[in-house]
């Protein structure tokens, strides 16, 4: 008899099935080689679809020239990929890291493909920097499926071969040839083809920034590196010797500055610039002085930002010795109330040192919704926020920045209530290659009415504290937009290639009398010099102007206000 615990048939332990991948073999499948081969190859034809888009639309090259030059580069890229891949072939790390190379070639190919950017380290700061919400605005399906066909397939593919075995030693060896092999053929093909390619990529720069997935690993080597040659921790002070000027002495009604600091502002859709559609119709109204022809310091919101509130300019700030303080701190140096309102993804550390609030909590009902507000958001309880400042420095002057959502992409049509949704049909796919160019600019342009709607309800505002204080309001943007002009969408082009409408931003400038007054800056005279050539180099030292700050980090001659100050 069995006891019932004892099973009436003798088990038969289970056959142990090899899982994909592992072998009792070593002799058994793939070779290490093979993947890395077949790796390199995909990565430089397949992933590099957008390198080739822009060689074969490359000015003054023949289609034979293009052709010669995107075999050369096919070639230098995969020996390269493969002299990478070479050094970081080890058994338990060969599939990871070309699973790695992949996806970044594979996110790398769409946003090439899709907005026409380049990958270069601005863009790659850009990247890091990128919030929740602005991810979500990102993401589509054709993203999906480009990282689909791209990188899951082939690394399904991947994970199911079954690599052979090689012990440590021979794999070095196996390793250290492949990587010498592949350097000797790069050098041959590099020397055969060296005329062409080196015509190519001096006078057309940016090409090398989409050579795909060596750039996103180049960007992120150099931003990673950048500590290394100015330490990102320390900042050093600037203009601690600032005092109130003479304007303040006995003043009855205290100096209130709001700058507004815009979003993807293009210059050219903002109708009082002369654009053909009623974007600004409320700003039409008011008694202001509209800036056509300014420039910005980055074509990024986090390249432009610290570099406008710095004195070091354009030329000076990328080569800056050190991290300084900015007009910020000199304000407050100055002993005026300083407030930083940010209804974006943050202030690029220009707000560190003073009182700043995100809007980012905020539930206000009709303005927020789906954790994000609108720009209007900044405007309400903002007499409660300011009498919240220390008073003897309000006594002084107030100085509030808002950091606007303005026309951020690429889902501009988020950026309007409908109310302002002046023109239709909007684009309402972030796929902007997918809409229809009238339906993208539509809904940019209904992003600029809104702007117009919130600067002029801040010049409402503004006037509403003439009793009491001498108000005055300056808006800029931080950089402008491609949509669509030569397939090209977004912005942050490398500076020196980014073309004019994502350089060119709105410079708008608003005085009550009462400021008129105190600054002896009139809005007459500000009205004659429309046309000046003015940039962000000139933002730091026209806002100490107005607010006459004296300091010796202060330079007259970059103050466009002190041209009109009588
Ligand atoms: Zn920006």
């Amino acid at each position: 008899m069995h006891s019932p615990l004892q099973p009436a048939v003798p088990v038969v332990p289970p056959r142990v099935l090899p899982s994909p991948g592992v072998s009792d073999n070593p002799a058994a499948g793939v070779r290490q080689l093979w993947i890395v081969v077949l790796a390199s190859l995909w990565i430089a034809t397949v992933c590099n679809v957008a390198l080739w888009r822009a060689l074969a639309n490359l000015p003054g090259l023949s289609s034979g020239q293009a052709a010669t030059i995107s075999v050369a580069l096919a070639l230098v890229i995969a020996l390269a990929t493969a002299a990478l891949l070479s050094l970081l072939a080890w058994r338990w790390t060969l599939k990871p890291v070309v699973t790695l190379f992949l996806v970044s070639a594979a996110f790398g190919a769409y946003f090439m493909m899709a907005y026409g950017v380049v990958i270069d380290p601005n863009m790659m700061v850009n990247t890091l920097q990128t919030d929740l919400r602005e991810t979500r605005d990102l993401l589509n399906w054709s993203m999906a499926g480009t990282v689909m066909v791209l990188a899951v397939l082939p690394s399904f593919f991947l994970w199911r071969q079954q690599v052979r075995r090689t012990g440590l030693a021979r794999q070095a060896l196996f390793n250290g040839l492949s990587l010498l092999a592949a350097g000797a053929l790069l050098v041959v093909v590099v020397m055969l083809f060296f005329q062409s390619m080196a015509s190519v990529m001096r006078n057309h720069t940016q090409v090398r920034y989409l050579i795909n997935p060596l750039n996103s690993f180049y960007a992120l080597g150099s931003v990673a590196a950048r500590p290394f040659q100015r330490d990102e921790s320390i900042v050093l002070p600037l203009g601690e010797d600032a005092t109130l000027g003479a304007s303040y002495t006995a003043q009855t009604k205290p100096p209130l500055l709001l700058l507004v600091l815009g979003e993807t502002g293009r210059s050219g859709n903002f109708a009082i610039n002369g654009y053909a559609r009623p974007t600004t119709p409320q700003l039409a109204r008011e008694n202001i002085a509209s800036q056509r022809n300014a420039w910005s310091c980055g074509t990024s919101t986090a390249a432009s930002v610290p570099c406008m509130f710095s004195n070091f300019g354009r030329a000076g700030f990328e080569s800056r010795p050190a991290n300084y303080e900015g007009m910020l701190d000199v304000l407050q140096h100055a002993g005026l109330a300083v407030l930083w309102l940010d209804n974006q993804a943050g202030c690029k550390g220009v707000c560190d040192r003073v009182p700043n609030v995100s809007t980012l909590q905020l539930k206000v009902p009709g303005l927020c919704d789906g954790g994000e507000c609108m720009d209007e958001v900044m405007l309400h309880g903002i007499d409660e926020r300011i009498a919240a400042l220390p008073a003897e420095r309000r006594a002084k002057g107030v100085v509030v920045v808002m950091h606007q959502m303005g026309s951020h992409g690429p889902a501009y049509y988020k950026r309007s209530p409908p109310a302002f949704k002046k023109f239709l049909p909007e684009c309402t796919s972030n796929s902007l290659q997918s809409c229809e160019r009238d339906a993208l600019v539509n809904a940019y342009d209904n992003s600029i009415v809104y702007t117009d709607h919130l600067l002029a309800s801040a010049i409402g505002w503004l006037k509403a504290q003439e009793a009491r204080s001498a108000p005055a309001m300056l808006y800029l943007a931080d950089h402008g937009e491609s949509l669509g002009e030569n397939n090209l969408y977004l912005h942050g082009m490398p500076y020196g290639v980014a073309p004019d409408v994502q350089k060119r931003v709105p410079w708008i400038t608003w005085l009550s009398p009462a400021f008129e007054q105190r600054s002896r800056v009139t809005m007459a005279c500000l009205q004659q010099q429309l046309d000046a050539p003015i940039s962000h180099d000139n933002y730091f030292h026209s806002v100490l102007g107005l607010m006459n700050v004296k300091t010796s980090v202060y330079t007259p001659a970059l103050d466009i206000y002190a041209r009109c100050a009588q």
